[in-house]
């Protein structure tokens, strides 16, 4: 299994290359060269494994052998063996035909720990067979951030940073970063938006000598196997819903776009989806992009749903690149003109392709919140803002056949989010029993101005702290 970059400049790797790697030297996103494509039999063979097993299996279509079934079997067993429910991402149905899959029962309370607790032992497994180590360096709006330093905290072949835009991180997600003082783990406050993170940890990348000096590696929904790791869950959904003698439709909270892009992938692979809903807030970029051909930067808006405050959705570029029928020329072309233009010039029969199979949908914070009310008094179901956001994408848009269940990607624990869910409801969601103290740890973190000179001297003074 080799993996190609969608802008074309970049030599193929395999995917332990691709794991370490993250963003390809050309700038550009790993995919693999071709996808596995099961049979309705093979699907049906997959019905009823536990969920570990199951992640297992669908990471090992993607690894070519290295690791292989038999190392990822006991790396996945033990990557969801911290989560807080047996079925790991239970499938609750909240009407007739609507479901939530809960991502959140991890430790951070968000759908990313699903990928990253696997990729941190990913990560240290490949690494410590190597003798190699690496600096992990990452941009968040909340979720991503903590989920990646309670995958790396106190591995040994690893340091980590993690950039968030100060202020613009609930307090839940901030304290869950900051209050881990492990000596690997550095936060920093990026005076500026999650854009401007995200864009400081691309510079860093494209700095070739600093990449390899400090041996960069990324967590952050740029890698391939992040992406990887989370198509195994939309596979457990559909399968209990019914697939693949079933069709099934999701309704994903979207930011970066990695985690509908996984559920395009298991539909790339043979799953039965009849549709995929990309639920935005305010910042519809995507939607405006589905309803129109119209993907125009604007500014980032804060939102009720601050994971979802992104204007430029990194993972689109793999879409991209499928929708321009592999042409990384004209992918790497359409991404100059999107970076310089802020439009992104999308041929007519592209977009329309796309609009195949995706839904756009975008609802502002005060629909959140009386989505969160409406939810509650129907089915005394708490949702977080993101999740909210995706149970309305699913009551709005029309179905392709109301016969086929939808299945909305709750995407963080109520408790994540308390001020929005409260002033819905009345009612505070309590954290965890594990998180309890949350509030009363203490917490470590650098203010930065928004600089590239200024964050690179500081990954290097943490990383060659913790050099051997
Ligand atoms: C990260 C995140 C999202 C967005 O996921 P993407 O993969 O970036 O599209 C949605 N909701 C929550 C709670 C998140 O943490």
């Amino acid at each position: 299994m080799r993996y190609v970059s969608t802008r074309g400049a970049a030599p193929p790797r395999d995917f332990e290359g691709v794991l370490l790697a993250g963003l390809a030297e050309d700038g550009g996103l790993f995919m693999p060269e071709t996808w596995p494509v099961l049979t309705t039999a093979e699907w049906r063979a997959l019905r009823g494994l536990p969920y570990p097993e199951l992640a297992a299996r669908i990471l090992a279509l993607f690894t070519g052998g290295q690791p292989d079934l038999a190392t990822l079997r006991p790396l996945l067993a033990q990557a969801y063996a911290g989560f807080g429910h047996a079925a790991i991402c239970p499938l609750v149905q909240l009407d007739p035909r609507v479901f939530a899959l809960e991502l959140f029962h991890g430790p951070t309370l968000a759908f990313k720990d699903m990928a990253m607790q696997a990729l941190g032992l990913l990560f240290d497994t490949t690494l410590a067979r190597r003798g190699e180590r690496v600096t992990i360096v990452g941009a968040t709006s909340g979720d991503t951030g903590s989920a990646a330093i309670e995958a790396c905290r106190d591995r040994s072949a690893i340091d980590i940073v993690i950039l968030h835009p100060d202020g613009r991180t609930s307090e839940v997600q901030r304290r869950q970063m900051t209050t881990v003082l492990s000596p690997n783990v550095a936060n920093l406050a990026v005076a500026g938006s999650f854009d401007d993170c995200q864009d400081l940890v691309k510079a860093m990348f494209a700095d070739a000598p600093f990449r390899e000096e400090m041996r960069l590696a990324a967590v952050n929904s740029i890698n391939w196997a992040r992406v990887a790791l989370q198509i195994p869950y939309y596979v457990a959904a559909a399968l209990t819903l019914g697939a693949p003698d079933r069709e099934v439709a999701f309704a994903v909270p979207t930011g970066n776009f990695g985690n509908v892009l996984a559920a395009w992938a298991a539909r790339r692979m043979g799953l039965p989806i009849a549709q995929l809903i990309v639920a935005s807030n305010r910042n519809d970029i995507l939607t405006r992009f589905l309803a129109g051909n119209d993907m125009t930067v604007r500014t980032v808006e804060p939102s009720l749903s601050p994971s979802m405050d992104i204007q430029v959705s990194s993972n689109f570029e793999r879409l991209l690149f499928e929708l321009l029928g592999r042409d990384a020329a004209a992918t790497a072309e359409t991404m100059r003109r999107f970076r310089t233009e802020g439009r992104m010039p999308v041929p007519d029969a592209a977009w329309r392709t796309a609009t195949e199979v995706f839904r756009g949908f975008a609802l502002d914070d005060q629909g959140t919140l009386a989505e969160i009310a409406r939810l509650h008094a129907a089915s005394g179901y708490l949702a977080d803002p993101h999740t909210a956001i995706g149970t309305a994408a699913a009551q709005a848009v029309p179905p392709v056949d109301p016969a086929i269940p939808i299945v909305v990607a709750a995407t963080a624990h109520p408790a994540k989010f308390p001020d929005a869910v409260k002033r819905a409801t009345g009612i505070a969601p309590p954290l965890p029993p594990r998180l309890a103290d949350l509030y009363d740890r203490p917490e470590r973190l650098t203010r930065l101005p928004a600089e590239l000179d200024a964050v690179e001297s500081f990954v290097r003074a943490h990383a060659r702290r913790n050099a051997a």
